[in-house]
């Protein structure tokens, strides 16, 4: 049998790492056992729901390298979701209840005094049908619960083996709100199966929703797909990342300059056997990848982590590989440069920074950066010892070594003054690199400018 997987957030704002997490560990598992991956839009909340969160998904799975088989919206499947419903309805499993939010709170509030559970006590089945007219000619419309099974729910989960969830310690959840419109636990379920859905495969925030969400399943005559509860990120405390889900959407992380590769490999592979490490094409890891390679234990998202993969990654590329990207970009930079400087970027746009300074004139000083007196009279001293072309990768080692004999200075004394005065900073690439990329008229030009 082949494999349908699906991807299904609610377009009621910006996917985080964390949903690409979700999205990817399902776009993997369809790879990995040649089947489908469906993006569907859980969009029935129609107050939350914009065009411009579909938008921004779709474009964001885009760049993580997603490309779904097939999508689907929820707002387009409103009569299977009457059809469900009136099923339900005519079995007695979908029951109309009146009770107002106040209402239920105030249940609530005298079920925690007598040291209850907070648990909706079905006092709308007993309602009688006079009953019922009686508060619908109030003008209340009635909202409608799922009438759970009150049993043990078993199910062996792709991730975290056997599972139970007692529904007799949950509420009946509501599929229909009092405006009419389907709460998702409904929908989702009409659409899996609809679609032929084999694994969910979601966070374990979900694995509670499961157990009802089985017993829906189930009402509708239909066999539950395999569900697989994936494990949350947390931060290097152990917390919770969502407050700061925020500061990692998507969006923000392409806008801070990472690379999209970066950043899904790091999403799909932290949390579990696999190494976290720069991957070019995730599509690849499909042959190392099942349900089984990912942990039952938090998963640690540390930032650094991002930064580091980023940079290895772009440390890994060839100029072939980069040069698309840098035409695209409009920076002229070429084969060389690259060489020298892709070690030591952590953003491809820091490439430009580079290119700027190996060609333009004297770079501007780093903010806190300055040069002493003496370090100036070094520098008069650097540009009459240059050395004469031609220039290659051995001329920085020559020139410094004549300074050290003609100067006593050493170490840092010897080689800072030279790399603030060339490149305006206190780090960068190597300076053996560089150098002939600046070239001897330019470093003489930048050395005696310094010099005064
Ligand atoms: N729309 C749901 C969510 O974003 C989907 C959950 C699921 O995958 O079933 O939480």
């Amino acid at each position: 049998m082949s494999t349908t997987v699906r991807f299904a957030p609610s377009p009621t704002g910006k996917i985080h790492i964390g949903n690409a997490r979700t999205a990817l560990l399902n776009w993997l598992y369809a790879k990995a056992t040649g089947g489908r991956f469906i993006l569907r839009f859980d969009d029935t909340d129609t107050e939350r729901s914009r065009e411009e969160y579909v938008e921004a998904i779709r474009a964001d799975l885009e760049w993580l390298g997603i490309e779904p088989d097939m999508e689907v919206r929820q707002s387009d499947r409103l009569e299977m979701y009457d059809a469900a419903a009136e099923r339900l309805k005519a079995e007695g499993k979908l029951y109309p209840a009146y009770e107002t939010a106040d209402e239920l709170e105030k249940k609530r509030k005298r079920q925690r005094a007598r040291r209850l559970p907070p648990l909706y006590d079905r006092a709308a089945l007993d309602l009688g049908d006079d009953e019922r007219a009686a508060l619908e000619a109030e003008g209340r419309k009635p909202h409608w619960r799922f009438l759970l099974e009150r049993a043990q729910v078993r199910w062996e989960d792709g991730v975290r083996g056997e599972q139970m969830i007692d529904t007799a310690a949950m509420s009946d959840p509501v599929l229909i709100r009092a405006d009419g419109s389907y709460l998702y636990t409904l929908t989702s379920i009409v659409d899996d199966i609809d679609l032929g859905v084999t694994h969910v495969i979601r966070g374990e925030d979900h694995v509670a929703n499961t157990g009802i969400q089985y017993e829906i399943f189930r009402a509708l005559g239909a066999e539950p797909p395999t569900f697989a509860h994936h494990n949350l990120l947390v931060d290097a405390d152990g917390n919770a990342l969502s407050k700061r889900l925020g500061s990692l959407s998507i969006e923000g992380l392409r806008e801070a300059g990472f690379e999209p590769q970066a950043v899904a490999a790091l999403a799909l592979l932290i949390g579990t056997s696999l190494p976290v490490e720069p991957v070019r094409d995730l599509a690849a890891l499909a042959g190392s990848f099942d349900l089984s390679v990912i942990s039952r234990s938090p998963a640690r998202f540390d930032p650094a982590e991002l930064d580091g993969l980023n940079a290895r990654l772009l440390h890994e590329m060839t100029f072939d590989d980069i040069a698309p990207r840098l035409q695209a970009a409009g920076i002229d930079t070429d084969e060389a440069l690259w060489a020298a400087v892709s070690s030591n970027l952590s953003r491809f746009e820091d490439i430009a920074t580079w290119q700027q300074i190996v060609a333009d004139g004297t770079p501007p000083l780093d903010e806190g950066l300055e040069l002493s007196e003496d370090d100036r009279a070094y520098l008069a001293q650097a540009a009459d010892a240059l050395p004469p072309e031609p220039w290659d990768g051995e001329t920085w080692k020559a020139w410094t070594q004549d300074l050290k004999v003609q100067t006593g200075r050493k170490g840092r004394g010897l080689f800072l003054p030279l790399r603030v005065a060339l490149t305006g900073r206190a780090s960068g690439p190597e300076m053996a690199a560089l150098l002939p990329l600046i070239g001897s008229s330019s470093t003489a030009a930048r050395l005696r400018e310094r010099a005064c």
